[in-house]
């Protein structure tokens, strides 16, 4: 309607401009890319040699190099062993020889597995389809869970929060591991899969069991987030700020300018939200001596005592410099954020919030869910200038140009 009142050349420039910003939108979007299946492997670094497979919900269809072998359901069980560099299959009653990779298949609607390695009692359900693998040089399997995205998440967020937190947080936690997850998609890519199972890439234990979690992936299906060029943004969390979020140049070496300092108070009683612990004056002072305290100045000058003034990036005091983030991964601590107390023969470091700091605070975050706040809301609290997509709706925008 605004182009009526423009002039001809005035319009030539809008038209112009308007199609700069769908190029620049529609470039940005091929670094993104849609991933509907993900690749995880499952039991990373876990050196399984033996396990048994067994169909828990669906039906299987068995494939090796040399094609299907067999079709499995709920009342059939496989058990796969590593034997001279070959991956040994058989059932209760048969053997079925030795492949060197084996791939279950979901064939139903909804298909899922058990997995029970040997000498475990702990049996792990996954959603989806299994591939496995020889691992070419130490000698047990690579397992990896070939699954949509959506159930990964879901398994995700249950794993990394637990299930008692309110239905609005799960859909936060749910675009937040998305995100995450389609971010740091090629993180394995040369070991042969997207993602590991561990804290390395993100916690994934196992096929979730709240129905709450899985409704929420699902609704907040292809949703991303993104910073102002159309990037997946770094989606960091961490359990409890202390009450001051930190930016991502003071945990990490990069400035991103959506990981700002966030006054945050939602989080303040929460469980994580102080802690202490008590070192042994002899380590602390030995300690600040590696760092260039000399005898004198811990008497004199630095002294033991010291106070952060909100979050401070170095325990400075005279001739010492140490970074607090140094200090925390050196003595294992919950955070970098704390103070020094001299008591007796000890330090009693009293500290706040748990975890490095950047971006969203689950804890503060999920007070804010129980407090109403929606979880649109809770994003742009604690990533500041980011936009929330669905990957869906944009590739439809560029099938239409
Ligand atoms: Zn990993
Ligand atoms: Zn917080």
């Amino acid at each position: 309607m605004v182009f009526f009142l423009l002039s001809e050349k005035e319009y030539f420039y809008a038209v112009l401009k308007k199609a700069l910003i769908l190029f620049t939108i529609l470039f940005s979007l091929t670094h993104i890319g849609i991933a509907e299946i993900v690749n995880i492997g499952i039991y990373h670094n876990s050196k399984i040699t033996s396990f048994v497979f067994h169909p828990e919900e669906g039906e299987y269809a068995v494939f090796t190099e040399k094609g299907k072998l067999l079709t499995l359901d709920k009342s059939e069980l496989l058990e796969l062993k590593y034997v001279n560099n070959k991956i040994y299959i058989k059932s209760i009653d048969k053997d079925y020889g030795s492949f060197k990779k084996v791939r279950f298949i979901g064939t139903a609607a909804n298909n899922s597995f058990k997995v029970k390695p040997k000498n475990s009692k702990r049996i792990k359900i996954y959603e989806d389809n299994l591939f496995v693998n020889l691992h070419s040089y130490y000698n047990y399997f690579q397992l990896i869970n070939n699954i949509e995205i959506n159930n990964y998440v879901a398994g995700v967020v249950e794993s990394e929060v637990g299930r008692s937190p309110p239905p609005e947080y799960f859909k936060l936690q749910a675009i937040i591991c998305r995100t995450y997850a389609l971010k740091n998609i090629t993180r394995h890519q040369t070991e042969g899969f997207s993602l590991c199972d561990k804290v390395h890439c993100q916690a994934y234990n196992r096929k979730p069991k709240s129905e709450l979690i899985k409704t929420a992936a699902l609704e907040t299906n292809n949703i991303v987030i993104v910073d102002s060029d159309i990037n997946l943004i770094v989606a960091t969390f961490y359990s409890n700020c202390g009450g001051e979020t930190a930016k991502s140049e003071e945990v990490w070496k990069q400035r991103l300018y959506y990981l700002r300092t966030v006054k945050d108070t939602f989080c303040l009683h929460e469980n994580n939200s102080v802690w202490t612990k008590k070192i042994p004056r002899s380590n602390w002072i030995k300690y600040l001596k590696t760092h260039h305290c000399s005898d004198d100045a811990i008497h004199h000058e630095c002294g033991l005592e010291y106070f952060q003034q909100g979050r401070e990036q170095h325990y400075m005091k005279d001739n010492v410099k140490i970074p607090f983030v140094k200090i925390r991964s050196d003595f294992k601590l919950k955070s970098a954020q704390f103070n020094v107390i001299p008591e007796d023969n000890f330090v009693r470091l009293e500290g706040k919030g748990f975890g490095h700091g950047v971006g969203l605070c689950q804890e503060g975050a999920m007070k804010m869910a129980k407090d109403g706040h929606s979880y649109i809301n809770i994003l742009h609290f604690y990533y500041s200038n980011v936009h929330m997509i669905n990957l869906e709706s944009l590739d439809f925008f560029k099938a239409d140009y």
